[in-house]
């Protein structure tokens, strides 16, 4: 039996249409309210995973679920059972681009659909189809809002809940009524989790991998030279354990101009401390956001500046790609415009921007044919063949998502 673990071990995607209620629900459930990131959303298409982490307990006297140490209903020492994280986005955009673009950021997904609007709305649409090209078949739908309907219009809005999952990768997943706002059957919701989403089986000896989130420079202002802390990096592990005290490498690493020769130079560092949230590690795996300090030159990681890099041991990871050829699925319609706009095949010479795990770069197709492109990309990454890339065009004033491709060279 588990005491607690200082980690979480799953990650859960919070899915569904705008203003249905993943941030309030992710609150209910962490406490946390992760929307903190809308004002950068303006801005494009930016990855911000926002994680959140609770404890799933139980009470051994009455077999209460809840995420307190002690049974809201007995008050009753409650026992852990295990720590997950929630990954809320701020945008419906910015969500689509994390699933189809990082494999292994979600290892299951809570589907939130309001009772007091018809189901589907065209983002509980998206974000389903997203689960499916994906294969996250580890679902759970809550139908939330319930405070604000009566009993025959929960009924109705569950029969079609029922009728537009049918035939798809969520038919058997759980329907949990809720109301985040009352944190109501959130007790119910919490053995949901722990039946319908397990935590995937991991290779511990998989060479480590994380994508770089953000990065932070954490000293104060005018902090001496000798006072100063290294950089550090916040991000995802996607495979694998890190721990204090493992040389790393950092890829594609920092920009450096060395006469008129430009290049991106990867970086090497050690591990000096671990973070989940406010615990202190000493290993991590697969779970929540991490923090990793290091002895960099804080000035290296000041601002987010390796974002989107990927970290791994040395001489372990990818090749930097300046050129990419891509393998491209279309979705049928453009993401998030307002009219049903149908997308058009990719063409010569067009600029994409596009998310690989964390990274964002803008892109020029040099050859587009059928649907294959040849990509020379502004901003190098480190990726491998077969990784996941979400393309997004240029519509109007603003970028949209427009599909998902997989490298093939
Ligand atoms: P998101 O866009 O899916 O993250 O939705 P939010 O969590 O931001 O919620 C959108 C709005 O719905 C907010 O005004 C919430 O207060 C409200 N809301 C969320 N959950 C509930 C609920 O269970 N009942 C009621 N009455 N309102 C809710
Ligand atoms: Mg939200």
């Amino acid at each position: 039996k588990k005491k607690q673990a200082k980690q979480a071990e799953v990650n859960i995607g919070m899915v569904g249409h705008v203003d249905h209620g993943k941030t309030s629900l992710t609150k209910a459930l962490t406490g946390v309210w992760t929307d903190r990131h809308s004002e950068e959303l303006r801005r494009g298409i930016s990855i911000r995973l926002g994680y959140a982490d609770c404890e799933i307990r139980k009470c051994p006297q009455c077999g209460t679920y809840t995420t307190k140490p002690r049974c809201p209903n007995c008050l009753s020492e409650t026992e852990f059972l295990r720590r997950v994280s929630f990954v809320d986005s701020p945008g419906h955009e910015t969500l689509m681009a994390t699933m189809l673009s990082g494999a292994s950021l979600m290892d299951g997904a809570i589907l939130v659909i309001a009772a007091n609007e018809p189901c589907p709305q065209p983002q509980t649409k998206e974000h389903l189809m997203a689960l499916e090209i994906l294969g996250i078949d580890k679902i759970i739908i809550v139908q939330n809002k319930i405070d604000l309907v009566d009993e025959k219009q929960a009924e109705e809005n569950y029969e079609q809940i029922k009728e537009f999952v049918k035939g798809t990768i969520a038919e058997n997943a759980p329907i949990i009524p809720i109301s985040a706002h009352h944190e109501s059957n959130i007790d119910v919701l919490l053995k949901a989790i722990q039946d319908f989403i397990p935590t995937p089986e991991r290779d511990p000896d998989a060479t480590p991998r994380m994508y770089v989130a953000r990065s932070f420079d954490i000293n104060k202002p005018g902090t001496e030279i000798k006072d100063l802390k290294g950089g550090v990096l916040g991000g995802a592990i996607i495979q694998g354990v890190f721990k204090v005290g493992d040389e790393i490498e950092i890829r594609p690493g920092i920009k450096v101009t060395e006469g008129n020769k430009t290049f991106w130079k990867p970086l090497t560092t050690k591990i000096v401390s671990l973070a989940a949230g406010n615990n202190i590690l000493r290993k991590a795996h697969p779970g929540g956001l991490i923090g990793v300090g290091t002895t960099l030159d804080p000035y290296l990681t000041k601002s987010d500046a390796l974002t989107g890099s990927v970290v791994g041991l040395p001489g372990t990871l990818p090749p930097i790609r300046e050129k990419i050829t891509i393998k491209a699925n279309l979705l049928e319609r453009v993401v998030g415009a307002k009219e049903e706009l149908e997308t058009e095949p990719l063409r010569t010479g067009e600029v994409l921007m596009l998310n690989i795990g964390t990274a964002t770069t803008a892109g020029v197709i040099t050859s587009a044919r059928g649907d294959i492109a040849d990509i020379k990309l502004k901003i190098p990454i480190c990726a491998e063949i077969g990784d996941r890339v979400a393309i997004s065009r240029r519509v109007g004033s603003r970028w949209r998502l427009i599909g998902y491709g997989t490298i093939e060279g």
